[in-house]
C-alpha cells in the first residue's frame, strides 16, 4: 500500500492506494487542515498526522504531490510562495525517511493533477497528443503532456497561471502584476462577482438562463480565458486543453457552453479534487520502474 498526499496551501488530502491483483485500488480521500499560518512546524505536524492515518505495516512508501516547484529528482521543494511559510528547501524524501522509514516521491500538484488525468482519467483518449492544461482552483496550476510530463531543470515549466493577462494589472502572490491567477482562480472570479453584485451561488445558471449581468460577467471571463490559451498555444502549441478545479465544478454542467466557440479543443478534467492524488501514485510507480 502507498500512502497518496496532495500538499495543498489550505488542506492536505490524503488517499490509501493498493494494487491488488494487478487492479489498483484508491481509498477513500480524507482531508486534514494544512496549519500553513502556523508556519513550517504546523505544516510538518499536519503532513504527519496525515500520514499516520494510515500508516500500517503494509505500508511500502509515500507519494506527494506538492505545491511550489518540486525537484522530482530529490523530491526537493525547490520554492515554495507564502502559501506553503519555509517551505523552500523542504526534502520529502528525507523527512519521510527519518520519521517513518519510508521512500517517498513528490513532484508539483499542477503537473501531478495533469499526470493523474492522463493516466485515470480525462487524458486516457490523448495519450498520443499535444496536452495543456489549466486547473482552475483557488489559484490556477499549469501543466503541458507530450510523451509525459514535460518539465526543465527548475521544475517550474508550465505554470500558465503567472503569465500575464492583463498589462499592469492586479498584484499577484507571485509579486508579478496581472497574472492569470488574479482573473481567473476561484478566489478571483468570487471577488469580481462579488463587485459586480452577483450571488454567486447562481452565477452559472443566470448566465445559462440569459440574466443580462451575467452574460456580461461570463463573457468577460471567456475572454480572459481565449487570451489565456492564446498566450499558452504560442509557446505550447497543443491538440487538447484539459481544465480541471473548482472553477470547473462550479460551471458543472454549463462547462461546455462556456468553452465552446474559443477556437480550441477544450475539455472538462475528470478526476476532481483527487487528480493530485492519482496523479502523485502514477509518479510514484513511475519512478519505481526506472530503478
Ligand atoms: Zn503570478
Amino acid at each position: 500500500m502507498v500512502i497518496c498526499i496532495d500538499l495543498g496551501a489550505t488542506e492536505i488530502k490524503v488517499a490509501p492506494v493498493e494494487k491488488i491483483n494487478g487492479i489498483v485500488t484508491f481509498g477513500k480521500v480524507d482531508k486534514v487542515s494544512t496549519n500553513a499560518n502556523e508556519g513550517k512546524q504546523g505544516i510538518l505536524n499536519a503532513l504527519t498526522k496525515a500520514i499516520e492515518m494510515h500508516l500500517c505495516p503494509q505500508t511500502e512508501g509515500i507519494a506527494i504531490a506538492s505545491a511550489g516547484d518540486v525537484d522530482t529528482a530529490t523530491s526537493t521543494i525547490t520554492y515554495a510562495t507564502d502559501n506553503l511559510p519555509g517551505m523552500t528547501g523542504f526534502d520529502f524524501a528525507r523527512f519521510c525517511n527519518e520519521r517513518f522509514s519510508l521512500k517517498a516521491r513528490a513532484l508539483n500538484d499542477a503537473h501531478s493533477a495533469l499526470l493523474g488525468e492522463m493516466v485515470y482519467g480525462a487524458g486516457k483518449q490523448f495519450l498520443d497528443k499535444r496536452v495543456a492544461m489549466l486547473t482552475l482552483g483557488s489559484g490556477v496550476g499549469g501543466g503541458f503532456y507530450r510523451n509525459g510530463i514535460v518539465a526543465d531543470a527548475t521544475n517550474d515549466y508550465g505554470r500558465f497561471g503567472h503569465i500575464c493577462l492583463v498589462d499592469n494589472g492586479i498584484k499577484c502572490t507571485c509579486g508579478k502584476l496581472g497574472c492569470v491567477e488574479m482573473y481567473l482562480s476561484g478566489r478571483a472570479i468570487h471577488r469580481d462577482a462579488k463587485q459586480m453584485g452577483i450571488d454567486d451561488g447562481q452565477l452559472f445558471d443566470k448566465y445559462a438562463t440569459g440574466n443580462p449581468d451575467n452574460v456580461q460577467f461570463v463573457e468577460q471571463l471567456r475572454d480572459y480565458l481565449k487570451q489565456t490559451l492564446d498566450k499558452v498555444y504560442m509557446v505550447n502549441a497543443f491538440d487538447v486543453c484539459l481544465i480541471g478545479g473548482g472553477v470547473a465544478d462550479w460551471m458543472a454542467q454549463h462547462f461546455d457552453s462556456i468553452t465552446s466557440g474559443l477556437g480550441y479543443n477544450i475539455v472538462r478534467a475528470s478526476l476532481g479534487n483527487s487528480a493530485g492524488i492519482y496523479g502523485a501514485y502514477a509518479h510514484y510507480i513511475n519512478s519505481e520502474d526506472l530503478q
